[in-house]
């Protein structure tokens, strides 16, 4: 049997904190107490909030808190083309259709639809607006007439042709078996014009890219990964085995977002803490 394969996958948008260090760290833990392998990716497809001086910040941190890792690590940036490919193979099943709605009007329609059937418009797993299909019904003609005059689009997932093709779907959750439930997510988007990827269709292109046989990450990627069920069935991936770990809160018990002196490793560093005291800090031992 080859050995199982970890991957921690930061994106370069600030500096890490006592919740990557618990993420990472449980990673290499776990990693070695299975004799297993820990790969490192850089999740840089948000070009809006990725900035390249993160990663070498990403590099240091991790070597400080003893992390190794495997060479080379990979960067999302420089594999388009595959999620390029993925996007053509879920086109070639008819199953992505361009949706031409910004965010802005998305949200206006269904205040307007709330407004007018006092009922409130379903939420999708993270909180936000499921994508009500505006542009689903779009003739061929009309969405090929709005791309070539240059209107922005998303490429959605017909959620409903997806989850007839792939029929009911379940993961592997720290040896128990979890039942999918990607509806709610509705037709998720899976790039836009101008990024031919996006968070849910990266990580299941690479994770299969990577041979990763073992996701662990933070329990509010939970619900994603239903979706990401979806996409590896249809793209025929194999399926990792997956650990949800608990989140590090911050005094408000909101989930740690950026690194404030209290939580970043940099200032915890700068402050005099020792990689064990990060490991105390972070909950583990
Ligand atoms: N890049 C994601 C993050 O920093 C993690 C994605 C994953 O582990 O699947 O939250």
């Amino acid at each position: 049997m080859p050995p199982p394969v970890f991957r921690f996958a930061p994106s370069p948008n600030g500096y890490l904190h006592l919740g990557h260090a618990l993420s990472v760290l449980l990673n290499a833990d776990m990693a070695r107490a299975a004799g297993g392998r820990l790969l490192l990716r850089i999740e840089d497809i948000d070009e809006a909030r990725c900035k390249p001086e993160y990663e070498p910040a990403i590099y240091e941190d991790l070597a400080w808190l003893g992390v190794i890792w495997e060479q080379p690590v990979r960067r999302q940036s420089d594999h388009h083309a595959e999620y390029r490919a993925a996007l053509a193979k879920l086109d070639a099943m008819e199953l992505i259709y361009p949706a031409f709605e910004s965010r802005t009007e998305i949200a206006r329609i269904v205040a307007e639809r709330e407004a007018a059937s006092g009922e409130s418009w379903p939420r999708d797993p993270d909180g936000g607006i499921r994508y009500p299909e505006l542009s689903k019904p779009l003739p061929e003609a009309e969405r090929r007439r709005l791309i070539d005059a240059g209107a922005p689009y998303a490429l959605r997932l017909d959620m409903t042709a997806a989850l007839a093709r792939t029929g009911p779907l379940h993961w592997n959750e720290s040896g128990e078996t979890v039942t999918a439930d990607p509806a709610p997510w509705g037709d998720i988007i899976l790039a836009r014009k101008d990024t031919p990827n996006s968070y849910h269709l990266s990580v299941v292109v690479d994770d299969a890219a990577q041979g990763v046989t073992d996701v662990v990450r933070g329990r509010d990627l939970f619900h994603s990964t239903a979706a990401h069920r979806v996409l590896q069935t249809l793209l025929g991936l194999p399926q990792p085995r997956y650990h949800h770990h608990r989140l590090i809160l911050d005094g408000e018990g909101r989930k740690l977002s950026k690194s404030t002196s209290a939580t970043g490793l940099r200032e915890l560093r700068g402050g005099g803490a020792t990689p064990a005291a990060i490991r105390t800090l972070a909950g583990l031992d």
